[in-house]
Order: structure tokens, then C-alpha cells, then sequence
């Protein structure tokens, strides 16, 4: 059967070079989801660890399904884009409902799956079921649009629309999961977005951003907007038995982390005095004059997130009586040996591994 060349000498390439990760090992698509899910927005390298501990704690769609929500984010607490982790425990409850448990083996019930979008889907149904459809990722832009000299910017309708339709016309119907894998280890082994091995390229010949010089400019994109500041101020409350602590779980859906834990929180438009944290009117909503001592020399921590910089100030506050209900509403108070229990984004997660011996011992 005839090849395009430049499929041909991919999956050469692909068969001397790919490397052997554990889900290239199997076909189950369970196990597949769970390592293209995780591999979003993670390197391989952090991606392996998290990928075992996922299936040893969940081996299959029921034990996710039944899992509590609290459970699944400890899995997943330091990979960050916790909607991934949500996502996924809500589609293995609809497989389990809706489809006996067995992961669907068509692509439009996969893509219905909530958290499944094009490139997900592509993947499992072409890796595990051997179906004909791409899966375009960030390393399948990069290499096709540098391949085929498309300067559309790769994140807008527009440009998605065209490598999409190359990655549709060069796909085999033979092995159609292969040729998907090798594109996607291309991009992250060879072709990579700086330093691109060209001297050793099987595909130089064919490649017109080499041809035009123009490897630097391709993938083309839309100009990054600035990360937003964000000045949280959290309150590390403590009382005089020292034995508890409070938290607080997150539920907005509209902001980040929802259905993690962090502490009760102030925030400011910029960093704040003692006098002024104070006055604000959710301390006053909270603490009140409930309190003998505010440390003022707080402990800082900045962390980065893909469109915010959050300026995270933890105050340790140490308050008369413990607060009451209405005070404390979404706030929970629990025993400091229990802290460990919780899911916690990692910056949260850092601030307690520093500073309480207990999550220490316990999160190890
Ligand atoms: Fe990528 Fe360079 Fe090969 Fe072109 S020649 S496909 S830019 S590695």
C-alpha cells in the first residue's frame, strides 16, 4: 500500500526512537485516558509518578467512579488544573451509569465524556481502539505547522482549523494510533519548541520553515496577555488549645482551585499593614475584636499560575474564642492529626510542609 514519505519516515523514526512509557504498554483505554489527562500541561518526567499513583489508588473506572471527590484531588494535589481531576471522576460516574463500566468504544460517545475534548478523544479512540481520527496536541501544531509552513496562529479557530485538516489528510488508515504517536513524540523529542534537532531530521527535506528559515517564527501565536496580581491574605487561625485549625473549601466554580481547601481568606488589591487588614470588612465579618495577637510579620509566598501571580500572605492570627457558626460559615474546623486528610493546591500544600509538623509526618 502506498505511504506518504512523510508518514513513512515518522514512524521509522518513531519505531528507533520513542521511549518506553508505561501507557504505551497497554491498550486499555482507561489506562490511556488517565496518562493523556494527566499529560496535559505536565512533563512526562512528574507525569510518570502521578500516573502509577493514580491507577494504584483507582485500577479502573469503578473504583474512580466510587471514589469521594476529597480522595481523587489528593491524588492529584501539586499537578495543578484540578478540573482535569473533577472532569474525569464526573465521566468514569457516567461510564459507570450509562455504560456498565466499560469505557465506550466510539468516538462520539468518548467525546461526549465531560473533560474529553478533540485531542482526548482522537487519542483513545485512535491508541486503544485503532479508530482513524488525529489527535492534535500542542506538539502536532508545532511540528505540522513548521512541516507545512502555516503561519496562522496556531491558537485561534483559524489556524487550529488547518492543522487539523493536514493532520486529517496525512493520517493512515493503517495504525492511524501510531502515526498519532509518533507525531506527538516528534514534537516533544525532535522538532521541540526551541533547538529543534534539523541536522538529524528524517523530515528536512520536506519541511518548509526549514527551507524558509523560518523555524523561529513557527508556531505562530497570539501575543500573551500579562498574568493578573492577585494579594491573598490568609488567615492561619489559632486557638488556645492548639489543637485544631480551620479551613476553608473552596467552592467558587468561576475561580481557581474549586473543592480544594486553603484557609480563610482576605483579598486586597495590594499588599496590606496589619491596620489595614484589620479594618477590612471581612476581618471584621470574621475576627472581629475575637482576637489577642496578629502576627505581623507574616510569611510570603508567590506563586505562579498560568494567567495569575498570586502574592499569598499567611497571617497567623490567634483568637480569644473559638468562632462561631455564623462566623465560620464554609469554614471547617478540624484536629491538627486530621490536616493531611485534605486536598490542597501546592501552594497551600508548601506553606504546610513548612510550617506544620503535623502535615509533615503525615504527607510523607
Ligand atoms: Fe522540525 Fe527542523 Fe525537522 Fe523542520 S527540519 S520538522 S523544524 S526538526
Amino acid at each position: 500500500m502506498f505511504m506518504n514519505p512523510i508518514v513513512e519516515k515518522l514512524i521509522a523514526w518513531y519505531e528507533r526512537n520513542k521511549r518506553r512509557l508505561p501507557w504505551r504498554r497497554t491498550n486499555d483505554p482507561y489506562k490511556i485516558w488517565v496518562s493523556e489527562v494527566i499529560l496535559q500541561q505536565t512533563r512526562v518526567n512528574q507525569g510518570i509518578n502521578y500516573y502509577y499513583r493514580f491507577l494504584e489508588a483507582f485500577p479502573d473506572v469503578e473504583a474512580l467512579a466510587h471514589a469521594e471527590e476529597n480522595d481523587v484531588l489528593r491524588i492529584w494535589q501539586g499537578l495543578g488544573y484540578y478540573s482535569r481531576a473533577r472532569n474525569m471522576h464526573l465521566a468514569a460516574k457516567t461510564i459507570v451509569n450509562n455504560f456498565g463500566g466499560k469505557f465506550p468504544s466510539d468516538y462520539k460517545n468518548i467525546s461526549a465524556l465531560k473533560g474529553i475534548g478533540d485531542y482526548t478523544a482522537g487519542a483513545i479512540a485512535s491508541f486503544a481502539f485503532g479508530m482513524p481520527y488525529t489527535a492534535v496536541d500542542g506538539n502536532v501544531k508545532r511540528v505540522l505547522s513548521r512541516l507545512f509552513g502555516i503561519y496562522d496562529q496556531i491558537d485561534t479557530s483559524v489556524g487550529e482549523k488547518k492543522i487539523k485538516e493536514v493532520a486529517k489528510e496525512l493520517l493512515p488508515r493503517r495504525n492511524p494510533g501510531t502515526f498519532n504517536q509518533a507525531l506527538i513524540e516528534f514534537g516533544a523529542m525532535w522538532c521541540t519548541p526551541r533547538n529543534p534537532k534539523c541536522g538529524t531530521c528524517p523530515l528536512q527535506q520536506h519541511c518548509l520553515a526549514f527551507a524558509e528559515s523560518s523555524i523561529e517564527k513557527l508556531p505562530a501565536k497570539k501575543p500573551r496577555k500579562k498574568p493578573r496580581d492577585r494579594y491573598l491574605n490568609y488567615l492561619v487561625i489559632h486557638h488556645s488549645d492548639h489543637h485544631h485549625f480551620y479551613l476553608r473549601k473552596r467552592s467558587d466554580a468561576a475561580d481557581i482551585w474549586k473543592n480544594l481547601y486553603d484557609f480563610p481568606l482576605i483579598e486586597s488589591e495590594r499588599p496590606l499593614s496589619p491596620e489595614e487588614l484589620v479594618n477590612t470588612q471581612d476581618w471584621q465579618k470574621l475576627i472581629g475584636e475575637n482576637y489577642y495577637s496578629l502576627n505581623s510579620r507574616t510569611k510570603k509566598k508567590t506563586h505562579q499560575l498560568s494567567h495569575q501571580t498570586l502574592h499569598a500572605y499567611f497571617w497567623e492570627v490567634n483568637i480569644k474564642e473559638v468562632l462561631k457558626p455564623d462566623q465560620a460559615a464554609g469554614i471547617v474546623k478540624d484536629k491538627k492529626s486530621n490536616i493531611h486528610q485534605y486536598p490542597f493546591p501546592r501552594l497551600i500544600d508548601a506553606f504546610l510542609q513548612e510550617n506544620f509538623t503535623e502535615y509533615g509526618k503525615n504527607n510523607k
